[in-house]
This record gives C-alpha cells, sequence and structure tokens, in this order.
C-alpha cells in the first residue's frame, strides 16, 4: 500500500495532512525517513510520524444497530447502504456479516475478520439469530407449535426454532439458518404477515439497548472472546 494511503488510513490525518507530515519529514519507515508519499510499505514496518507510532488496525469488531432503508451490502450503489453509516479510516476493510433486508432492523455484526465471519456464515455452526416480529394478526399457540416444529418453505424445510409470544401480534423468534427473507417467510407460511422486524441476536451478541437506530460502536473485549 502507498505510504499517504497507509498513514490515512491508519487515521495519522487527512491524505491532504499526511502529505504535509511526509513533506516537512515527520516520517520515518523502520528509521529511515521517507518523503515519498508513493512509497510502498507492507504495514509490518515500524512507522513513525512525528515520533507517534502509526498501525494500521487489526481486527475491528462492530455493532451497527442497522436503520430501516438501507441495504446492508457493501457495494455502493444509488442506495444507501450500512457502510455509509459507519466512519471508520479502515471502512474499505471491513463488511457485514450477513445480511438484513432494506426495511430490517437492529444487530448488525461488522469486522474485517474473514476468518471469523466464514464460520459464523457456515451452516454447519447453526448460529442463532433472534429477531423480535410485529405482526399483521394475532398468533396462536398452533402457530408457535408449528414455528417450533419446522416450517415447510418452497424448497426446503426449516429448522426447530425457538418461538416465544411477547404480546398478541408480537413474537421474538430465533432460527439458526438465514435464508432469503426467512422470517416473513415462516410467518407468511402462517398467513400472517410481517409488519416490523428488528434484529436483537446474532450468534453471542445481544444488541445493545443504549445503541440508538443508525449508531454503532466497537466490541467490548468479552464481547469479542464470546464471538470467537
Ligand atoms: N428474515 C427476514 O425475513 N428478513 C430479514 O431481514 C432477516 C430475516
Amino acid at each position: 500500500m502507498r505510504l499517504d494511503k497507509y498513514l490515512s488510513n491508519a487515521g495519522a490525518g487527512s491524505r491532504r495532512e499526511v502529505k504535509a507530515a511526509l513533506k516537512k519529514g515527520g516520517v520515518t519507515v523502520d528509521g529511515q525517513m521517507v518523503k515519498d508519499a508513493k512509497a510502498e510499505v507492507t504495514g509490518e514496518e515500524e512507522i513513525l510520524m512525528d515520533g507517534m507510532p502509526v498501525m494500521l488496525e487489526r481486527g475491528i469488531y462492530i455493532m451497527l444497530n442497522k436503520p430501516g432503508g438501507v441495504i446492508s451490502s457493501t457495494e455502493a450503489g444509488r442506495t444507501a447502504t450500512v457502510m455509509d453509516i459507519i466512519d471508520h479510516p479502515q471502512k474499505k476493510d471491513l463488511f457485514p456479516v450477513g445480511r438484513l433486508d432494506k426495511d430490517t432492523t437492529g444487530l448488525l455484526f461488522i469486522t474485517d475478520d474473514g476468518q471469523l465471519a466464514h464460520e459464523l456464515l457456515s451452516p454447519q455452526k447453526k448460529i442463532g439469530k433472534t429477531y423480535i416480529a410485529d405482526l399483521e394478526k394475532g398468533v396462536s399457540e398452533r402457530d408457535l407449535m408449528v414455528l417450533r416444529e419446522g416450517i415447510p418453505l418452497k424448497n426446503f424445510t426449516t429448522a426447530p426454532a425457538e418461538a416465544e409470544k411477547l404480546s398478541d401480534r408480537r413474537v421474538k423468534l430465533t432460527i439458526t439458518e438465514g435464508k432469503f427473507h426467512q422470517v416473513k417467510r415462516m410467518f407468511g407460511y402462517l398467513d400472517n404477515r410481517v409488519t416490523g422486524l428488528r434484529r436483537v441476536g446474532f450468534a453471542a451478541l445481544t444488541l445493545d439497548e443504549k445503541l440508538e437506530e443508525g449508531s454503532w460502536r466497537r466490541l467490548t473485549d468479552k464481547e469479542i472472546a464470546e464471538m470467537k
């Protein structure tokens, strides 16, 4: 990576600021002053700017409370994506683990850790995802039984889910799969319709209720350890 890009990605300053620091002779790479912004670095070197070490962060773990109206893909298009919300100098390295529908809100885990993401998305791991679904119609005990037993959808039957009725038209549902529109389709089979969907749990993570929709925070060390 170019040295100026490395420095700004690592949060040392804007491209303009780091270029100015380079020009002034304020940057050393392994003890040698380097003024060339285009010099290539790997990140293995000891890089100092104004005498302070500048390191790229590795292992970034973020909890986002996704708002409605944004898509959870990393592709920049005309529609706003969750990555537009994440104001992090290394955001190009980050990606959401799994997807939520545009209108779904709540917990989205974002990281640069490809290995962990791969494990969490592996169907064999049967990672739990917990949703609060608001429904158009009331939910019966029989509906809950069917959710718990498994629902035949077009090309597969859902694995047994945990279903708890929170009120007549609100259900807390934990599923271990993540098929396209799965929760909406499960309630669709029960002749009901999801009017609001919020994810509150993903693997070991629980949505921090203090985190407003559209806000994010880094995971605590304890949360990171529980995710691994
Ligand atoms: N199930 C859905 O239907 N939508 C989501 O966003 C997540 C799970």
